[in-house]
C-alpha cells in the first residue's frame, strides 16, 4: 500500500450545485461501448426523465436531464477521449417532468422484481468510474450473503463518496437497508478508509438503527479501494481475483445514494455528485451536476482556472483518463475532475530499484515483463489491472502502466 500526498477537500465543505447548464449532451454510446438507438427527433419537445435513447439487446435506457427541445445531434469528446454522437438538448430551466410522481413512504416494500426492472427503467449505472448497468449486478444472483459498498476515495484528489457519507448519512443508510430488505441480504459492509474519523463518527450514530449495517475500516493508502483489497480485508482471506461462486455483491456510496432517490421518486437517474480538485483549479470543490453537461460549464461556474496550460484528468490520478481540453461532456462514469499545472518531468533509464514490482497489487514484475513483452502472457499481464502504481513510484518516471496497457491491448 502505497500512501500518497493527500488533497482532499474536507467532507463537511458545502457541496455546490452547478445544475443550469444552457445545453446539455446526451450520448448514444457508453464508456462501455453500450449503443442506444435514438427515439426522439430533432425539433420535439422533451421533458426531464424522458428516454432520449435506447440499448436495445439489454432495454436500458438513457435519458434527459432537462427538459427543453432536441436541437442537434452532435459530436462531442467523451471521458475516455473518443467522438460520440450526442443528442443536444436545449435547456429551458423549468425542470418538467412528464409524470407527476409522489414519494413513496415506506422504500422497502417492493419486491425484487419491481426493484431490478426499477434499476434499469431508471438507467441506474454503477457510477464512481463505471457506466456498467446496474440491474445486471442483481438480476441473476441468489442467496446473496454479504453486501460490501466502497466509501473509500483512495485517489488523492477525490472526496465524492466521503462527501455523500457526510452530507447524506441517513439517506445513504436507509437506502442500503430498503436493498438489504428487498434482496433478502444478511449483512452490509461499508468500507471507509481508518483515518476518515469525521465520516465514521457519523456513520456510527446510527449504529443502532440499522444493526445489519456494519462501518468497517481499512487501511489507508493507494489502492485502498480495490474491490479485493476491501474483500480481503473484510475476509480476512487472501483472494488474488474475486471469486465468481462468492456470495458477496459490490456496490459503491455513489450507486447507493442514488438507489435511494430511485426508491424514493422512481424517476431516472439525472444528476451526479462529482469532486473537482487540484492545484490549477481556481476553487476546490464537490459538486453535483447534471448528467450531459460540458466540464468546461462546470469549470467556469467554479471560476475557472489559475493557469492556461493544465494537465485534466477525469477521475483517478492513478487509474483514469487523461483529457486533451475541457470541451468534454459529464457522463454518469464521472465522479472526479482533476486539474493540475503542467510539470514536465524527464525520464531516465530504469535504476533496477524494483520498486514497481513491491508495489503491484497483482504481484506482477511490470519492469520484465515491458523487457520482455514476446513472454508478457507467461508473465501473466492479463493481471494488470491498470491502477497505475507502478508509474506513481517509479524514481525514473517510466509510464509503465500506460505501457502495460499498450502491450495488453496489442496481445
Ligand atoms: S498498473 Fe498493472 S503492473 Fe502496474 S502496479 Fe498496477 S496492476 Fe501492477
Ligand atoms: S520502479 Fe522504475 S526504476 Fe525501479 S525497477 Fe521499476 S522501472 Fe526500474
Amino acid at each position: 500500500m502505497v500512501n500518497i500526498y493527500n488533497e482532499k477537500i474536507l467532507p463537511s465543505k458545502k457541496i455546490i450545485d452547478v445544475l443550469k447548464p444552457r445545453l446539455v449532451f446526451i450520448p448514444l454510446i457508453s464508456t462501455l461501448g453500450y449503443k442506444y438507438d435514438m427515439v426522439v427527433k430533432v425539433g420535439d419537445y422533451i421533458c426531464k426523465g424522458d428516454i432520449v435513447g435506447i440499448n436495445k439487446l439489454s432495454n436500458f435506457p438513457i435519458h434527459a436531464s432537462v427538459s427543453g427541445f432536441v436541437i442537434d445531434v452532435v459530436k462531442k469528446y467523451s471521458l475516455d477521449g473518443s467522438l460520440v454522437d450526442t443528442v443536444v438538448i436545449e435547456n429551458d430551466f423549468k425542470e418538467r417532468y412528464r409524470n407527476k410522481r409522489g414519494k413513496k413512504k415506506y422504500i422497502n416494500s417492493y419486491s425484487k422484481l419491481e426493484f431490478i426492472n426499477m434499476l434499469r427503467d431508471n438507467g441506474i449505472v454503477n457510477l464512481y468510474g463505471s457506466d456498467y448497468p446496474s440491474f445486471m449486478n442483481y438480476y441473476d444472483k441468489e442467496n446473496i450473503k454479504y453486501l460490501i459498498i466502497n466509501g473509500i476515495d483512495d485517489d488523492m484528489f477525490s472526496s465524492t463518496n466521503s462527501m455523500i457519507m457526510y452530507n447524506y448519512t441517513e439517506e445513504l443508510l436507509a437506502g442500503i437497508d430498503a436493498v438489504l430488505e428487498i434482496m433478502n441480504i444478511e449483512t452490509c459492509y461499508i468500507a471507509v478508509n481508518y483515518s476518515n474519523e469525521l465520516v465514521i463518527n457519523k456513520l456510527l450514530k446510527y449504529k443502532n438503527t440499522y444493526p445489519n449495517i456494519k462501518i468497517y475500516g481499512i487501511m489507508d493508502g493507494y489502492p485502498s479501494g480495490s474491490e479485493l483489497n476491501i474483500l480481503n480485508s473484510i475476509m480476512d482471506k487472501n483472494y488474488d481475483s474475486i471469486p465468481d461462486d462468492l456470495n458477496v455483491i459490490f456496490g459503491n456510496v455513489s450507486l447507493m445514494y442514488a438507489i435511494y432517490e430511485m426508491l424514493l421518486y422512481n424517476r431516472p437517474l439525472t444528476e451526479i455528485f462529482i469532486t473537482v480538485s487540484g492545484s490549477g483549479c481556481k476553487d476546490n470543490a464537490n459538486v453535483r451536476v447534471k448528467i450531459g453537461s460540458e466540464i468546461s460549464y462546470v469549470m467556469e461556474c467554479l471560476g475557472g482556472y489559475k493557469d492556461k496550460k493544465l494537465y485534466m484528468i477525469a477521475n483517478d490520478v492513478m487509474r483514469g483518463n487523461s483529457l486533451k481540453n475541457d470541451d468534454v461532456i459529464i457522463t454518469k462514469d464521472l465522479h472526479t475532475i482533476v486539474c493540475l499545472p503542467v510539470k514536465v518531468e524527464e525520464t531516465i533509464p530504469c535504476i533496477k530499484c524494483g520498486k514497481c514490482s513491491y508495489v503491484c497489487p497483482s504481484g506482477l514484475m511490470p519492469i520484465m515483463i515491458i523487457k520482455n513483452k514476446e513472454r508478457a502472457k507467461k508473465l501473466r499481464i492479463d493481471k494488470c489491472n491498470n491502477c497505475g502504481l507502478c508509474s506513481y513510484v517509479c524514481p525514473s518516471k517510466i509510464e509503465l502502466s500506460n505501457i502495460m496497457k499498450s502491450i495488453k491491448e496489442e496481445k
